[in-house]
């Protein structure tokens, strides 16, 4: 990883922090991005820690305009862009399909696939400059079953699965490999804002659905994205890898 640049959204905190910092520990030159400026701060300082070069820029990933001056700050700071983990998203409101608000899916669709899908767009035309790149989007085992009362989520997760699919064999021979991760629940803020790792009861039943016995930990995903995105994955591509105690092999 030494020497390359790596390009994490969604880098303010949970699963998105913990990757940039793994990428930094392997050596890597890290730009990360969030919509959320000051804990993108503090993902800065542990980034420095590691003594490699850092560029926090402030992004939010459904506004076109956001996402191609993400990139061009990258490319103009380190000259150029080998890696992108496309790993932004929200979760978005808890209903049936039935009751679910048009809005509320507008909201988690913009940002969960439309907003990777441009991420991918502009990152995609930094790597055919440099005739090689690695691309790792986050979807998630809701890429691969279905969730009762989260509808959108689970259709901009396995939207995101067939994007990434399809942009890895279109640029399969131009030496970019799109590939994706799909993490069961791993114990981020977003689980703590959904109400599940705070409740009880409802943290005992996720963890039931995974035969492992337990949540999964930010690093577990960190360290399958960074493998992922590295040259040790040099024949991989269109593959989504689950990183998810068994949840999906039950
Ligand atoms: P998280 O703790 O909520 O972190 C996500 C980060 O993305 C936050 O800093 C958030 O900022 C930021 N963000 C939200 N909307 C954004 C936007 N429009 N533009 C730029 N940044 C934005 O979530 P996480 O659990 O680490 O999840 C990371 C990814 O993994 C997501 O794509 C999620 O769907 C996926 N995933 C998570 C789990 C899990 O169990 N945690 C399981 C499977 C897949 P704010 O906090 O200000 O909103």
């Amino acid at each position: 990883m030494k020497n390359k640049v790596a390009l994490i959204t969604g880098a303010a905190t949970g699963i998105g922090r913990e990757t940039a910092i793994a990428f930094a520990r392997k050596g890597a030159n890290v730009v990360i991005s969030d919509i959320n400026d000051e804990k993108l701060k503090e993902t800065q300082k542990l980034i420095e820690e590691k003594r490699v070069k850092v560029l926090s820029v402030k992004a939010d990933i459904s506004k076109e305009d956001d996402i191609r001056n993400m990139v061009k700050k990258a490319v103009e700071q380190f000259g150029r862009l080998d890696i992108a983990c496309n790993n932004a998203g929200i979760a978005g409101e808890s209903a049936t399909t039935g009751e679910y608000s048009i809005e509320g899916w507008d909201k988690v669709l913009n940002v969960n696939l439309r907003g990777q899908f441009i991420c991918m767009k502009y990152e995609i035309e930094a790597m055919i400059k440099n005739g090689s790149g690695s691309i790792v989007n986050i979807s998630s085992i809701l890429g691969h079953v279905g969730f009762a009362e989260a509808p959108a989520y689970v259709a901009s997760k396995h939207g995101l699965l067939g994007l990434t699919k399809t942009a890895a064999i279109e640029y399969a021979s131009q030496g970019i490999r799109i590939n994706a991760v799909c993490p069961g629940f791993i114990e981020t803020p977003m689980l703590e804002d959904a109400g599940i790792t705070t409740v009880e009861e409802t943290k005992q039943y996720i963890i039931s659905l995974h035969p492992a016995g337990r949540l999964g930990k930010p690093r577990e995903v960190a360290d399958a994205i960074v493998w992922l995105a590295s040259d040790e994955a040099s024949f991989v591509t269109g593959h989504p890898l689950l990183v998810d105690g068994g949840y999906v092999a039950w």
